[in-house]
Protein backbone atom coordinates (compact mmCIF):
# COMPACT_ATOMS: atom_id res chain seq x y z
CA UNK A 1 0.00 0.00 0.00
CA UNK A 2 1.40 3.47 -0.85
CA UNK A 3 0.02 6.86 -1.02
CA UNK A 4 0.59 8.85 -3.76
CA UNK A 5 -0.60 13.16 -3.86
CA UNK A 6 0.43 14.61 -6.88
CA UNK A 7 -1.13 18.01 -5.97
CA UNK A 8 -2.33 19.15 -2.96
CA UNK A 9 -4.88 21.80 -2.01
CA UNK A 10 -8.76 21.70 -2.49
CA UNK A 11 -12.03 24.13 -2.46
CA UNK A 12 -14.89 23.10 -0.46
CA UNK A 13 -17.66 22.29 -2.98
CA UNK A 14 -19.90 19.96 -0.41
CA UNK A 15 -21.88 19.63 2.53
CA UNK A 16 -19.54 17.44 3.21
CA UNK A 17 -16.46 19.64 3.19
CA UNK A 18 -17.87 21.29 6.51
CA UNK A 19 -15.02 19.96 8.28
CA UNK A 20 -12.88 18.83 5.85
CA UNK A 21 -9.70 17.90 7.49
CA UNK A 22 -7.13 18.92 4.97
CA UNK A 23 -8.73 22.34 5.21
CA UNK A 24 -8.73 22.32 9.37
CA UNK A 25 -4.48 20.65 9.47
CA UNK A 26 -3.61 23.71 7.00
CA UNK A 27 -5.78 26.16 9.07
CA UNK A 28 -3.64 25.19 12.29
CA UNK A 29 -0.40 25.51 9.95
CA UNK A 30 -1.63 28.77 8.33
CA UNK A 31 -1.65 27.07 5.05
CA UNK A 32 -4.27 28.30 2.46
CA UNK A 33 -5.87 25.12 1.05
CA UNK A 34 -7.59 26.94 -2.00
CA UNK A 35 -3.93 27.18 -3.42
CA UNK A 36 -3.95 24.13 -5.49
CA UNK A 37 -0.57 23.07 -6.26
CA UNK A 38 1.57 20.52 -7.83
CA UNK A 39 3.87 18.86 -5.30
CA UNK A 40 7.13 17.52 -5.08
CA UNK A 41 5.91 13.59 -5.23
CA UNK A 42 4.17 14.56 -8.68
CA UNK A 43 6.38 11.99 -10.39
CA UNK A 44 6.38 9.40 -7.43
CA UNK A 45 5.12 6.32 -9.41
CA UNK A 46 7.91 6.87 -12.37
CA UNK A 47 10.61 7.47 -9.62
CA UNK A 48 13.25 4.33 -9.71
CA UNK A 49 15.87 3.14 -6.86
CA UNK A 50 19.65 3.16 -8.09
CA UNK A 51 19.17 -0.82 -9.41
CA UNK A 52 16.40 0.23 -11.59
CA UNK A 53 13.53 -1.10 -9.46
CA UNK A 54 10.49 1.32 -8.90
CA UNK A 55 10.44 3.20 -5.32
CA UNK A 56 6.66 3.06 -4.86
CA UNK A 57 6.10 -0.22 -4.26
CA UNK A 58 3.28 -2.52 -5.77
CA UNK A 59 -0.38 -2.86 -4.65
CA UNK A 60 -3.11 -0.28 -3.64
CA UNK A 61 -2.14 2.78 -4.32
CA UNK A 62 -4.42 5.95 -2.43
CA UNK A 63 -4.37 8.77 -4.90
CA UNK A 64 -5.15 12.33 -3.98
CA UNK A 65 -5.73 12.12 -0.24
CA UNK A 66 -5.03 15.91 0.05
CA UNK A 67 -7.49 16.90 -2.40
CA UNK A 68 -9.70 15.99 -5.18
CA UNK A 69 -8.13 13.95 -8.69
CA UNK A 70 -10.80 15.56 -10.87
CA UNK A 71 -10.63 19.56 -9.42
CA UNK A 72 -10.64 21.96 -12.39
CA UNK A 73 -7.01 23.35 -11.10
CA UNK A 74 -5.39 19.94 -11.78
CA UNK A 75 -6.80 19.87 -15.55
CA UNK A 76 -3.49 20.49 -16.67
CA UNK A 77 -0.94 17.58 -14.87
CA UNK A 78 -3.71 14.83 -15.19
CA UNK A 79 -3.11 13.70 -18.14
CA UNK A 80 0.62 12.83 -17.01
CA UNK A 81 -0.84 11.02 -14.02
CA UNK A 82 -3.12 8.59 -16.06
CA UNK A 83 -0.13 8.32 -17.95
CA UNK A 84 1.64 7.33 -15.08
CA UNK A 85 -0.80 5.30 -13.77
CA UNK A 86 -0.68 3.52 -17.24
CA UNK A 87 2.80 2.38 -16.77
CA UNK A 88 2.39 1.42 -13.80
CA UNK A 89 0.49 -1.60 -13.93
CA UNK A 90 1.44 -4.03 -10.93
CA UNK A 91 -0.50 -0.88 -9.11
CA UNK A 92 -3.80 -0.78 -8.53
CA UNK A 93 -4.33 3.32 -8.17
CA UNK A 94 -7.77 4.38 -5.98
CA UNK A 95 -9.11 7.99 -5.98
CA UNK A 96 -12.23 9.63 -3.70
CA UNK A 97 -14.14 12.64 -5.95
CA UNK A 98 -16.89 14.79 -4.74
CA UNK A 99 -17.04 16.29 -8.72
CA UNK A 100 -18.31 12.77 -10.42
CA UNK A 101 -19.83 15.15 -12.43
CA UNK A 102 -16.48 16.83 -14.09
CA UNK A 103 -15.50 12.59 -15.22
CA UNK A 104 -15.97 12.68 -18.77
CA UNK A 105 -14.04 15.90 -19.57
CA UNK A 106 -10.83 14.40 -17.38
CA UNK A 107 -10.35 11.27 -18.95
CA UNK A 108 -7.73 10.40 -21.37
CA UNK A 109 -8.51 9.24 -25.03
CA UNK A 110 -7.49 5.71 -24.67
CA UNK A 111 -9.61 5.21 -21.10
CA UNK A 112 -12.56 3.48 -23.30
CA UNK A 113 -14.30 1.35 -20.67
CA UNK A 114 -11.68 2.40 -17.81
CA UNK A 115 -8.35 1.53 -17.22
CA UNK A 116 -7.89 -2.29 -15.42
CA UNK A 117 -6.14 -0.54 -12.65
CA UNK A 118 -8.16 2.43 -11.55
CA UNK A 119 -10.49 2.34 -9.05
CA UNK A 120 -12.96 5.34 -8.65
CA UNK A 121 -14.85 6.24 -5.45
CA UNK A 122 -18.03 8.19 -5.28
CA UNK A 123 -18.68 10.28 -2.41
CA UNK A 124 -21.94 11.32 -1.10
CA UNK A 125 -23.28 12.00 2.15
CA UNK A 126 -27.22 12.86 1.45
CA UNK A 127 -30.21 11.92 -0.64
CA UNK A 128 -29.46 14.88 -2.80
CA UNK A 129 -26.02 14.26 -3.38
CA UNK A 130 -26.82 10.64 -3.94
CA UNK A 131 -28.97 11.33 -6.29
CA UNK A 132 -27.19 14.04 -8.39
CA UNK A 133 -23.86 11.99 -8.16
CA UNK A 134 -25.05 8.27 -8.17
CA UNK A 135 -27.29 9.07 -11.77
CA UNK A 136 -24.12 9.75 -12.89
CA UNK A 137 -21.84 7.92 -11.80
CA UNK A 138 -23.90 4.46 -12.23
CA UNK A 139 -24.06 5.40 -15.58
CA UNK A 140 -20.09 5.96 -16.12
CA UNK A 141 -17.39 3.63 -18.21
CA UNK A 142 -14.91 2.46 -15.10
CA UNK A 143 -14.40 -0.80 -14.29
CA UNK A 144 -14.23 -0.81 -10.32
CA UNK A 145 -16.47 1.46 -8.46
CA UNK A 146 -16.93 2.12 -5.08
CA UNK A 147 -19.40 4.38 -3.24
CA UNK A 148 -17.94 6.08 -0.02
CA UNK A 149 -21.12 7.93 2.16
CA UNK A 150 -18.48 9.53 4.50
CA UNK A 151 -19.54 11.44 6.51
CA UNK A 152 -22.76 10.11 6.09
CA UNK A 153 -25.55 13.09 7.04
CA UNK A 154 -28.84 11.40 6.78
CA UNK A 155 -30.93 8.50 5.42
CA UNK A 156 -29.97 7.91 2.43
CA UNK A 157 -31.44 5.46 -0.29
CA UNK A 158 -28.94 4.33 -2.63
CA UNK A 159 -29.88 1.13 -3.47
CA UNK A 160 -30.84 1.65 -7.34
CA UNK A 161 -27.24 2.82 -8.15
CA UNK A 162 -25.76 -0.26 -6.53
CA UNK A 163 -25.97 -2.32 -9.82
CA UNK A 164 -22.53 -2.18 -10.77
CA UNK A 165 -20.67 -0.89 -7.75
CA UNK A 166 -17.69 -3.25 -5.74
CA UNK A 167 -18.12 -1.47 -2.32
CA UNK A 168 -19.82 0.80 -0.23
CA UNK A 169 -17.90 2.42 2.16
CA UNK A 170 -19.84 4.72 5.26
CA UNK A 171 -19.01 6.27 7.79
CA UNK A 172 -19.83 9.15 10.22
CA UNK A 173 -17.69 12.72 10.97
CA UNK A 174 -14.73 13.14 13.05
CA UNK A 175 -14.71 16.79 14.77
CA UNK A 176 -16.01 18.49 17.94
CA UNK A 177 -18.82 20.20 16.25
CA UNK A 178 -19.40 17.20 13.89
CA UNK A 179 -22.71 16.46 12.79
CA UNK A 180 -24.58 13.42 14.23
CA UNK A 181 -24.23 9.72 12.52
CA UNK A 182 -27.16 7.44 13.75
CA UNK A 183 -26.48 4.06 13.39
CA UNK A 184 -29.73 2.89 11.93
CA UNK A 185 -28.94 5.16 8.53
CA UNK A 186 -25.93 2.75 8.42
CA UNK A 187 -27.39 -0.46 9.40
CA UNK A 188 -30.29 0.25 6.33
CA UNK A 189 -27.73 0.76 3.73
CA UNK A 190 -25.54 -2.26 4.80
CA UNK A 191 -29.26 -3.79 4.27
CA UNK A 192 -29.34 -1.82 0.46
CA UNK A 193 -25.77 -3.85 0.04
CA UNK A 194 -27.26 -7.48 1.39
CA UNK A 195 -29.93 -7.19 -0.69
CA UNK A 196 -27.74 -6.39 -4.11
CA UNK A 197 -25.19 -8.48 -3.01
CA UNK A 198 -22.22 -5.57 -3.27
CA UNK A 199 -19.71 -5.41 -0.19
CA UNK A 200 -20.12 -3.47 2.58
CA UNK A 201 -17.79 -1.56 5.15
CA UNK A 202 -18.76 0.48 8.21
CA UNK A 203 -15.40 2.22 8.60
CA UNK A 204 -15.91 4.60 11.33
CA UNK A 205 -18.38 5.83 13.88
CA UNK A 206 -19.11 9.43 14.46
CA UNK A 207 -17.98 11.60 17.65
CA UNK A 208 -21.32 12.06 18.04
CA UNK A 209 -22.87 8.90 17.11
CA UNK A 210 -26.92 7.81 18.06
CA UNK A 211 -27.47 4.16 18.44
CA UNK A 212 -31.20 3.32 19.58
CA UNK A 213 -32.34 7.03 20.19
CA UNK A 214 -29.43 7.05 22.92
CA UNK A 215 -26.04 9.93 21.72
CA UNK A 216 -23.08 8.85 22.38
CA UNK A 217 -19.39 10.99 21.96
CA UNK A 218 -17.03 8.88 20.79
CA UNK A 219 -13.36 9.59 21.20
CA UNK A 220 -11.00 10.00 17.77
CA UNK A 221 -8.79 7.13 18.39
CA UNK A 222 -11.43 4.79 18.65
CA UNK A 223 -13.88 5.70 15.89
CA UNK A 224 -13.13 3.29 13.47
CA UNK A 225 -12.29 0.30 16.18
CA UNK A 226 -15.44 0.65 17.70
CA UNK A 227 -17.18 0.26 13.67
CA UNK A 228 -15.04 -3.01 13.52
CA UNK A 229 -16.58 -4.20 16.44
CA UNK A 230 -20.10 -3.67 15.40
CA UNK A 231 -18.98 -6.84 12.99
CA UNK A 232 -21.29 -5.76 10.06
CA UNK A 233 -19.08 -5.91 7.49
CA UNK A 234 -20.71 -7.61 4.39
CA UNK A 235 -18.73 -9.22 1.75
CA UNK A 236 -20.11 -10.08 -1.56
CA UNK A 237 -20.04 -13.73 -2.85
CA UNK A 238 -19.74 -12.58 -6.42
S1 LIG B 1 -13.64 17.65 -1.77
FE1 LIG B 1 -12.64 16.45 -0.15
S2 LIG B 1 -10.60 17.33 0.04
FE2 LIG B 1 -11.85 18.82 -1.07
S3 LIG B 1 -12.67 20.21 0.50
FE3 LIG B 1 -14.17 18.59 0.18
S4 LIG B 1 -13.71 17.03 1.74
FE4 LIG B 1 -11.91 18.37 1.55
Amino acid sequence: MAMWNPWRGCKKCSEGCLHCYIHKGDARRGIDTSNVHKTKNFYKPRERLKNGNYKMKSGIVYTCFSTDFLIEEADAWRDECWRMMKERQDCTFLFLTKRIERFMECIPEDWNNGYENVVVCCTVENQKNADDRLRIFSKLPIRYKCITAQPLLEKIDIEKYLDDAELVVVGGESDYSARSLDYSWVLDIREQCVRKNVSFTFRQCGTHFIKDGKQYRIETKVLCSQAKKAGIDFVSDS
